[in-house]
C-alpha cells in the first residue's frame, strides 16, 4: 500500500512540528523550507524571540519527543502571573491554585527550532531547501523549478503565506496600528518565575522571566504600543533610547523588579488581527498562515501548535477511502479549530479594546473588575486554564 503523501511548506515552528507529527503518524511527508539548523546558543546569551509556551503546547511538543531535546537550563516555568490595570486594579494568578506546576514555560524560539530541526532530520523526512513558488492543480513548483505532487499541501508559511494566496483561500487582515517591541532586560531584583503585565491605557507591557546569568537576573520584554510611539523610541540613538526606556519602565513597573536596563538589541513587530478560510481542496493552513492575534496573551504560536495537533488528529481519524486532501476531511479540521480560534480572537481583541478606552467610567469599571476577579477562586481557576491552554 502506498502511503498518503503530504507536503509541508514553511520551516518555522508550526511547519517543523507538522512535518514531524505527520511523519510520526505514518504519512509520507516532505518539507519545503529554506534554512539551516540554529546552533546552540552560548550559555549566557539568549535569543531575542522568546515564547510563552502553554501547558497544552508543552504536552504536544513532549508527545513529538522534542521537549526533552531542549536544554532544560534554558526553559523557565512561569509559576505565577501578576496583571496590573491602569487605575490600581490587579490580578494575581498562581499555578498551584489550579493544581498545575506551571502556567506556561518561557522558551527561546531558536531552542524549539533547533530541537525540531534535529528530530525532523533524524526521522529521515525529505527536506527540499527551496521556496514554494506556485501551485498548479495538485502540483507544487519551487523556486528552483522542481515539481512536487502530494495528496495534501500544508501551508505553514507564516503571515504572508504564499500557499494561502496560491490556493485562493479567503483572508482578512486588520492592522492594530500598534507595534510590539521586544528586548531582554537586566533586572535588579529576582523575578521568582513570575510573569508580569501592565495595562497602561496607551500600551501593554509584559515582562517574562528568563534564567539568571552571570550578569544577574533577566527578563524578556514585550511592550506593545501605538506605532508612532514605538517608532519614535526605536529612532533614538541607542544610548538615549536605553536611558529613556529605563525611566519609562521604572514608572510603569513601579520598581516591581528594581532597576531595569537593556541587555540586548530591540526589535519591533507590527501587530495584526488576521483570519482566513483555513482550507481549500488539497490545502490546509496552520498557525500564522491561518490567523494572527494580538500578542498580549502570548498565544499566537500556541494556537498554531493546537492547529497542527488537530490536523494530525483529523487526518489520522479519517475514513480510509478518503484522501488527506479531501475537502470533507479538511472541513472537519476547520470546524474543530473555529471555536478555539474565535475565543482567542475575542479574548485578546476584547482586552485590547477594553484597556484602550480612556473614558473615566470604563477605566474605573475595568480596575474594579480586576479586583473582583482577584477574589473569586472559581473564575481564577478558569483564567488559569485559559493561560495554560488546558
Ligand atoms: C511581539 C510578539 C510576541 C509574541 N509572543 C508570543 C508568545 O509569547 N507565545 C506565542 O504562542 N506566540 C507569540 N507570538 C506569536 C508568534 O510569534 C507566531 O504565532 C509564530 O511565530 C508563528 O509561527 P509560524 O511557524 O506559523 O510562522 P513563522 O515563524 O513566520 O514561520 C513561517 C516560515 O515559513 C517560511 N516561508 C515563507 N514563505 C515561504 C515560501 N515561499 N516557501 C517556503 N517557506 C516559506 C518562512 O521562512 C518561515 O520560516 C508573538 C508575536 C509577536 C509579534
Amino acid at each position: 500500500m502506498t502511503k498518503e503523501s503530504v507536503l509541508v511548506c514553511g520551516g518555522g515552528i508550526a511547519g517543523l512540528a507538522a512535518t514531524l507529527g505527520l511523519a510520526k503518524a505514518g504519512f509520507n511527508v516532505a518539507l519545503i523550507a529554506p534554512g539551516t539548523t540554529p546552533a546552540s546558543a552560548p550559555t549566557d546569551t539568549y535569543s531575542p524571540r522568546v515564547y510563552a509556551i502553554s501547558a497544552a503546547s508543552q504536552a504536544f511538543l513532549a508527545r513529538l519527543g522534542v521537549w526533552n531535546m531542549m536544554d532544560a537550563r534554558r526553559l523557565t516555568p512561569v509559576e505565577a502571573m501578576e496583571v496590573y490595570g491602569d487605575g490600581g486594579g490587579s490580578l494575581n494568578l498562581q499555578a498551584w491554585q489550579a493544581a498545575q506546576t506551571a502556567l506556561a514555560w518561557i522558551v527561546e524560539s531558536s531552542e524549539i527550532e533547533r530541537a525540531l530541526h534535529q528530530a525532523v532530520q533524524v526521522f529521515g523526512v525529505a527536506w527540499h531547501q527551496e521556496k514554494f513558488q506556485r501551485l498548479e492543480s495538485n502540483t507544487v513548483f519551487t523556486d528552483t523549478g522542481r515539481a512536487l505532487k502530494a495528496d495534501l499541501l500544508v501551508g505553514a508559511d507564516g503571515a504572508q503565506s504564499p500557499v494561502r494566496t496560491a490556493a485562493g483561500i479567503h483572508h482578512d487582515s486588520r492592522p492594530y496600528g500598534d507595534m510590539g517591541l521586544v528586548l531582554h532586560l537586566d533586572a535588579e531584583l529576582p523575578h521568582q518565575n513570575i510573569a508580569m503585565q501592565w495595562f497602561t491605557g496607551d500600551s501593554i507591557l509584559a515582562l517574562l522571566p528568563l534564567p539568571d546569568t552571570a550578569d544577574g537576573h533577566q527578563v524578556s520584554m514585550v511592550w506593545s504600543m501605538p506605532e508612532a510611539m514605538a517608532k519614535a523610541l526605536m529612532a533614538l540613538p541607542e544610548d538615549e533610547r536605553n536611558k529613556n526606556l529605563e525611566v519609562r519602565l521604572a514608572a510603569i513597573s513601579n520598581g516591581r523588579l528594581g532597576r531595569l536596563t537593556a541587555r540586548s538589541p530591540m526589535f519591533g513587530f507590527p501587530l495584526f488581527l488576521d483570519q482566513s478560510g483555513m482550507v481549500a481542496p488539497g490545502v490546509a493552513l496552520v498557525s500564522d498562515a491561518a490567523h494572527r492575534v494580538h500578542p498580549l496573551a502570548g498565544q499566537g504560536l500556541n494556537l498554531g501548535l493546537a492547529d497542527v495537533a488537530e490536523l494530525i488528529r483529523v487526518l489520522g481519524d479519517k475514513e480510509t477511502y478518503r484522501g488527506p486532501g479531501d475537502l470533507r476531511v479538511l472541513h472537519r479540521y476547520r470546524r474543530a479549530r473555529a471555536e478555539p480560534i474565535m475565543a482567542m480572537r475575542v479574548a485578546t481583541d476584547g482586552l485590547h479594546r477594553l484597556f484602550a478606552v480612556q473614558a473615566a467610567p470604563v477605566a474605573w469599571a475595568r480596575n474594579v473588575g480586576m479586583q473582583c476577579v482577584d477574589h473569586l477562586p472559581f473564575i481564577k481557576r478558569f483564567l488559569i486554564g485559559g493561560a495554560s491552554g488546558s
